[in-house]
């Protein structure tokens, strides 16, 4: 009887997010290291085997690489190995078939794995870079990853330079051009999803507060409350992004029996 009731609620909060973002006349989201976490990609915070045994100060500042390339490659490669194993999970591609709708207009990302392109995603906005590009850090030439650099020791630019990922690391600043197309998003949505993220790292953590400050509803999506539960989020559905993004996509499509909403 319960569990009937849960469900019952459940379904009621999916498909009022469903018609807010019926509703929206600019619907973006904002994610997070949360809706990727099914598709094998490790979070940096929270408890992991990888950041056991990459320390975030050794292994994933700028300072670190400067100081000692060779190490933080050691990290990069295995990093990148998990990347190449991933694959875009269901959340992905329900975030792919509500812009092919026409209803969302953009994703601001804060992951660096390239998989909502892969979802087919087309207006990504990738707040901390990508790891599937490198700069050089000598003559600024930026080349595409290829699998051969997991070979090297460290690769380097056909001018000798150190070849970084051009991900933002701890200590570095986000990209203008992205950090610019965030904040415009933000100031233009009257929607935002707030998906698989707590959105509590600086910078990325002032744009739900800024779209809410311009009057956007903000819906969060993630696995437990977060410190937006109850405050900065309007609606909080909880659950695998991976089970509840389909569904709510699903509900947006209009493929279902109307109920009331209980408020
Ligand atoms: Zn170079």
């Amino acid at each position: 009887m319960k569990a009937g009731l849960s469900d019952a609620l459940d379904y009621q909060i999916k498909l009022r997010a469903a018609n807010l973002l019926r509703e929206a006349k600019h619907a973006i989201a904002l994610t997070g290291a949360g809706i990727s976490v099914e598709s094998g990609v490790p979070a940096f915070r929270g408890k992991n085997a990888l950041w056991d045994r990459y320390p975030i100060e050794e292994y994933a500042t700028i300072q670190a690489f400067v100081r000692n390339p060779q190490k933080v490659w050691g990290f990069f490669k295995e990093f990148y190995e998990i990347l190449n194993r991933a694959e875009p999970n269901t959340a992905h591609i329900a975030l792919k078939s509500l812009e092919e709708a026409g209803i969302l207009k953009s994703i601001v990302t804060q992951n660096i794995d390239n998989l909502h392109q892969r979802a087919g995603s087309r207006n990504v906005i990738e707040f901390h870079g990508s790891a599937s590009t490198l700069e050089c850090l000598e003559c600024g030439s930026v080349v595409q990853f290829e699998e051969r650099m997991l070979t090297a020791p460290v690769p380097t630019c056909d001018c000798g330079g150190l070849l970084k990922p051009q991900i933002v690391l701890f200590g570095e600043a986000i990209p203008l051009s992205a950090l610019e197309a965030a904040q415009h998003e933000s100031l233009l949505c009257d929607l935002m999803l707030v998906i698989g993220t707590s959105a509590q790292v600086a910078p990325a953590s002032m744009l739900p507060l800024v779209a809410k400050q311009r009057g956007a509803t903000i819906v969060e999506m993630n696995v437990e409350q977060t410190y937006l539960t109850g405050y900065v989020a309007d609606l909080s559905v909880f659950g695998s992004v991976g089970l509840t993004l389909p569904e709510v996509a699903h509900l947006v499509s209009g493929d279902y029996i109307d109920t009331p909403t209980v408020q």
